[in-house]
């Protein structure tokens, strides 16, 4: 049994997993930047250590740093929640190679997984259909040309390394290609310091459905069902929701056959612990794997309302050696969760983060309403960091309910000092389509231009 966990993170990640290792019993340790002394996860853990300046570079990117206060701490293990450096497979081997568990996936797995042009190979050589792309990455934009002619347009040029919708443009034609391979490639060397990029066939109007997967250290693996995550930004998620309205409304057969799919790809991987299979569906039903995500994810909540499983309890008990205590057929489906994530963003001005101190804060709450969130009134939301501030998750019996929560409790939410996205997210929740539960990835986008004519017709 862990006696104490050192968590790896900042804002309602490291917030989550304290609250789960404190119902488990376990101690906690928060390390924190300069700029997070008065973070919510440094007040609720039994200790913290500070590690650096602001700049995630200085602080939540340094191993060296975070593996000396694991030290001085005295911790069993380490959970690095998602982002920062919890998919950094050098981190994981340290951790283990200083006697520390690392809570995530086995570092063979890691490795078969580290970048998405591997993952590809990964998931050909499990007989799951990948978008049809270049054979790894392209080094010259000669090569990048060649490949999206093959390929046929239009294609999207993406970084190995990416993550967070970042380092990926999209291509109609060959000039557009030489000058995607090169933003591209700039884009990934500043993000992740790795400039590899390949080229994929673009699938137009798609869907983002994700499968959750739970591997334990025999070898067994289960998925917990799909996430429909098309509500996006600049390839970003902005809305979840399980289970998702198009594999209800058109293609039923699709859960089970994914589902297999991402097991699939997992034991190929010998994965374990949680993670994420995506995907995306096309409107024949077509459906290509995206990624893996070898970490908890954002929107692993709504996950955990439809099967009543708490998935970052699961990754410690997973990461402490014990058994999945479930089996495929023991995973039963019940209701409808939406999550809408609230970012300290500007809608009316291009979605400009607005960091600073939140004056006044009342969060929703009554029958199937959560939150998590880091923040609280008096908070001063920081520059350096990500601008989500909290996730607003409803869960009821239908989708219907469930949206009609969210719309009440998206209502009540109150924050003010910074500007958030609250209305925006209220906004789309109001959206015909997106109540009938016909939407593609290019929602928001359309929408948005909607919203601008309308804007504009009534300035005129
Ligand atoms: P999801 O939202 O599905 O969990 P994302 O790719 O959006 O997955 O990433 C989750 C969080 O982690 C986001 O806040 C994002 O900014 C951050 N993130 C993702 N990949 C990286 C990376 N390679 N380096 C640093 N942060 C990342
Ligand atoms: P990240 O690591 O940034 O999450 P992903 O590969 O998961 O990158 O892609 C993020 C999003 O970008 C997807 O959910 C989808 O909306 C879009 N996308 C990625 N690849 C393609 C593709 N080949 N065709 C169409 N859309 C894509
Ligand atoms: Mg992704």
């Amino acid at each position: 049994m862990f006696e104490k966990i050192l968590v790896a993170n900042r804002g309602e990640i490291a917030v989550r997993i304290i609250r789960a290792c404190k119902e488990l019993n376990i101690r906690t340790v928060a390390v924190y930047s300069e700029a997070d002394a008065n973070s919510m996860h440094v007040q609720l853990a039994d200790e913290a250590i500070c590690i650096g300046k602001p700049a995630a570079n200085e602080s939540y990117l340094r191993i060296d740093r975070i593996i000396s206060a694991a030290e001085i701490a005295d911790v069993d293990a380490i959970h690095p929640g998602y982002g920062f450096l919890s998919e950094n497979a050098h981190f994981a081997d340290v951790c283990e190679s200083c006697n520390i568990r690392f809570i995530g996936p086995n570092s063979r797995a890691m490795n078969s997984m580290e970048d998405k042009a591997v993952s590809r190979a990964l998931a050909k050589k499990a007989g799951v259909p990948v978008p049809p792309g270049s054979d790894g990455v392209v080094d010259t934009e000669q090569d990048a040309v060649a490949a999206a002619k093959k390929i046929g347009y239009p294609v999207m040029i993406k970084a190995i390394a990416g993550g967070g919708g970042r380092g990926m443009r999209v291509a109609h034609n060959d000039i557009s290609v030489v000058k995607g391979y090169h933003t591209s490639r700039m884009e990934a060397e500043k993000a992740f310091g790795n400039s590899g990029v390949y080229v994929e066939k673009f699938i137009e109007n798609p869907h983002h459905v994700e499968f959750q997967i739970l591997g334990d250290n025999r070898g067994h693996i289960i998925h917990l069902g799909e996430r429909d995550c098309s509500i996006q930004r600049r390839n970003q998620k902005v809305i979840e929701e399980s289970p998702s309205p198009l594999i209800d409304a058109k293609f039923k057969k699709l859960r089970e056959k994914m589902g297999k799919a991402a097991v699939k790809i997992a034991e190929v991987a010998n994965y374990t612990n949680a993670g994420t299979v995506e995907f995306i569906v096309d409107d024949q039903g077509n459906f290509y794997f995206l990624e893996m995500n070898k970490r908890i994810q954002v929107e692993h909540p709504i996950t955990e309302e439809v099967t009543g499983i708490d998935l970052v309890r699961y990754q410690i008990m997973i990461a402490m050696g014990e058994p999945l205590r479930h089996s495929q057929s023991d995973i039963q489906f019940k209701g409808h969760a939406i999550e809408c994530r609230i970012n300290a963003e500007d809608p009316f001005d291009d979605f400009r983060p607005s960091p600073g101190r939140i004056e006044m804060y009342y969060q929703p709450g009554g029958r199937g309403v959560r939150v998590d969130t880091h923040a609280y009134a008096g908070y001063t939301i920081p520059s350096y960091y990500d601008s989500m501030i909290g996730k607003l998750i409803t869960y009821g019996k239908d989708r219907r309910e469930a949206m009609d929560k969210m719309t009440r409790a998206l209502s009540e939410y109150m924050i003010t000092g910074v500007k958030t996205t609250i209305s925006f997210q209220q906004a789309i929740l109001q959206d015909p389509n997106f109540r009938r539960g016909v939407y593609s990835t290019t929602f928001i986008e359309q929408f948005l231009s909607g919203a601008r004519r309308e804007l504009l017709e009534e300035k005129a």
